[in-house]
């Protein structure tokens, strides 16, 4: 199987805080994981770090063939010039806690956006492309409204639609649905099902047990900045080894 992301030996440091510390991580063209942990554990810094929201303190990253970033020996990472490093975070679609969309344009405008902009394709093609996903995230009747007109599992199936318009080689979502109110995070899940079902590949920060369960391939558990657990749904949610999964997991499930 084809590797399409690699991360190894990742450091990221803050001032005063060691956010990821040494974690290795990969993932196959495909794939489906989902990363659970407590509050502060890391989850969010070793997305940024893949889409380069954060830069790492040292280790290395490879995205579809690309090393855009590496150590040498006792050396800070050296990141590729910025003319390419927006091409490797074109291939990363970002889904955020809260959303995220940009309040002066409309949905259709919002998933057109980067399409445009960055990938410089044709307004009308973005714009076609732009109604197949909004469709696809079941809100083509609202490709003309703007996001304060909806509701929150609205706007973040929109959210979802504008990640997907880039193309992006992995797909990346950041607790996606802890912002909703508990009867609406449903339809945002079943997005989401359905883009598993489909082998997008994607990466999936969430609390939602039952939902790692069912969609993940793998279940990835991490703890102050570092990956403890690692395994099918099975091994981490039946099975877990180690006493911090098992400590988390009575503490949520
Ligand atoms: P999680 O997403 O698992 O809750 P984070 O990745 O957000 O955890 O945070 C990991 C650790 O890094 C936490 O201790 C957090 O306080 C720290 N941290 C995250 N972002 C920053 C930042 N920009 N500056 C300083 N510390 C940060
Ligand atoms: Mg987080």
């Amino acid at each position: 199987m084809e590797a399409i992301l690699q991360m190894k030996d990742i450091v990221k440091q803050f001032a005063g805080c060691l956010a990821l510390d040494h974690v290795n991580f990969s993932m196959q063209k495909g794939e489906t994981v989902a990363i659970i942990g407590p509050s502060g554990s890391g989850k969010s810094t070793l997305l940024r770090c893949i889409n380069c929201l954060e830069r790492i303190t040292s280790g290395s990253i490879t995205l579809n063939g690309d090393t855009f970033v590496e150590t040498k020996a006792g050396m800070k990472a050296v990141y590729l010039p910025d003319k390419s490093l927006k091409n490797i975070c074109a291939e990363t679609g970002m889904i955020f806690q809260h959303f995220n969309l940009f309040p002066h344009m409309t949905c259709l405008e919002n998933v057109c956006y980067a399409p445009v902009k960055v990938k410089k394709q044709k307004k009308e093609e973005a714009q076609a492309r732009g109604r197949q996903l909004l469709d696809m995230v079941g809100l083509s009747q609202k490709g003309e409204a703007y996001p304060a007109q909806l509701s929150g599992g609205q706007k973040q199936r929109v959210a979802i639609a504008r990640g997907l318009a880039m193309n992006p080689e992995i797909m990346l979502f950041d607790e996606p649905t802890s912002a909703l109110d508990p009867e609406i995070t449903g339809e945002v899940l079943s997005v989401m099902r359905k883009l598993s079902k489909e082998h997008t590949t994607m990466v999936i920060v969430t609390h939602e047990m039952g939902f790692a369960k069912e969609v993940a391939d793998r279940v990835i558990f991490m703890d102050a900045g570092k990956i403890v657990e690692e395994g099918t749904a099975e091994d981490i949610f039946q099975n877990p080894k180690s006493e911090r999964l098992k400590d988390f997991l009575s503490s949520v499930l």
